[in-house]
């Protein structure tokens, strides 16, 4: 169909947009990408501030061009974010509807992960106003897209981070443990861990973390390496990064073992060219994917190509970590 005869013929005519869950480098970008293309596209914007608690609040604010101007390098979020409780009600949804309604906001981009997607799915189960979502987590742990948002700054700024402990644990013959975000998935450690050239990586993805950690030490042992960088994904099972290192303290004795919990600065910081990128990328696809009458669905990249995901299978099915590099990660800190 022709360009404008499908702008003509679109439901949409008004759109909303807002961050939810746990904010991440690159947000600004994607909220700049889907204002700057809905303008383009003669549509109007409304920014939902707070998350789906903006809806149930009714907290909306215009956009316009210049609304998103001087933002792509900012980190955070403009429209801030937040976690509802009360949108996990009926009650709750029923809310945000007729305020949706109210304010004639007729389709939504959701900017978060997947517990904000399926806040979305259940929404568009009940009622008429199509949610679009875009893969906003540094933990880079959705399905169907190769990419979230916010990861590739995340991983940045873990890398930079390590290169410093670096010196400082060589300088003294320390071994750190490091643990870095990703409760449920170990991208960020995993990708960490090869770039920094860490002796060992723990994640929760792999099984037998105590009985690798023990090997790499007593090779370690052998070679009389000056110093260990051991990364550790939050949340693992077998502990996080204290308990690993009270471990090694008691069975190795004569090591200087310190921990570092990287904690929140992993969600700050300016965002990398390519979160950059590919927000203003997914932004523009969002906006695309309503014109185009999609609901329920999230906006990927996959092998560098735009790709749309049902809600319901981002949010079901588990993306994994590449065993290939987990691989790599062994034979390299031989
Ligand atoms: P992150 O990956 O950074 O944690 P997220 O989007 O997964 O981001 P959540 O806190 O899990 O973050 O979800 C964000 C919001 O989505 C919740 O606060 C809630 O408002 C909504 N939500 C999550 N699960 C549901 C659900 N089952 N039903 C309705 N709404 C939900």
């Amino acid at each position: 169909m022709p360009y404008f005869t499908k702008l003509f013929m679109a439901k949409i005519k008004r759109i909303g947009v807002l961050t939810s869950g746990g904010d991440a480098p690159g947000m600004n970008a994607a909220i700049r990408g889907v204002v700057r293309t809905a303008v383009y596209n003669g549509l109007e914007v409304m920014g939902i501030r707070q998350g789906y608690q903006g809806m149930i609040d009714a907290s909306f604010i215009p956009m316009q061009s210049s609304s998103v101007s001087d933002i792509i390098q900012r980190g955070g979020t403009i429209l801030k974010t937040a976690r509802c409780e009360e949108f996990r009600s009926p009650e709750g949804r029923l809310k945000a509807y007729n305020n949706l309604k109210d304010a004639q906001i007729d389709g939504v981009v959701v900017i978060g992960g997947d517990g904000s997607f399926t806040g979305g799915r259940i929404f568009n189960e009940e009622y008429d106003i199509p949610f679009v979502g875009i893969p906003g987590t540094i933990d880079n742990d959705i399905y169907g897209t190769d990419y979230t948002i916010g990861y590739d700054t995340a991983l940045n700024t873990v890398v930079e981070a390590v290169d410093k402990i670096r010196d400082t644990a060589s300088a003294h013959n320390r071994m750190f443990f490091v643990e870095v975000m990703g409760a449920e998935a170990g991208f960020i450690a995993l990708y960490s861990g090869i770039a920094t050239g860490a002796e060992a990586i723990i994640i929760p993805e792999i099984e037998g973390a105590d009985q690798d950690l023990k090997t790499m030490i007593e090779a370690g042992n052998t070679r009389k390496k000056s110093s260990n960088i051991i990364i550790v994904a939050e949340g693992h099972k077998e502990g996080g990064a204290f308990a690993m290192a009270e471990k090694v303290k008691n069975d190795f004795k004569d090591y200087d073992v310190r921990v570092s919990v990287l904690g929140h600065l992993q969600r700050g910081g300016s965002p990398s060219a390519i979160d950059r990128v590919n927000a203003s990328r997914l932004g523009h696809a969002a906006v695309e994917a309503l014109i185009d009458d999609q609901k329920s669905v999230m906006v990927g990249i996959m092998n560098g190509e735009i790709t749309l995901v049902p809600f319901r299978r981002a949010v079901k099915l588990h993306k994994d970590v590449n065993h290939d590099l987990v691989d790599l990660a062994k034979i390299l800190s031989v």
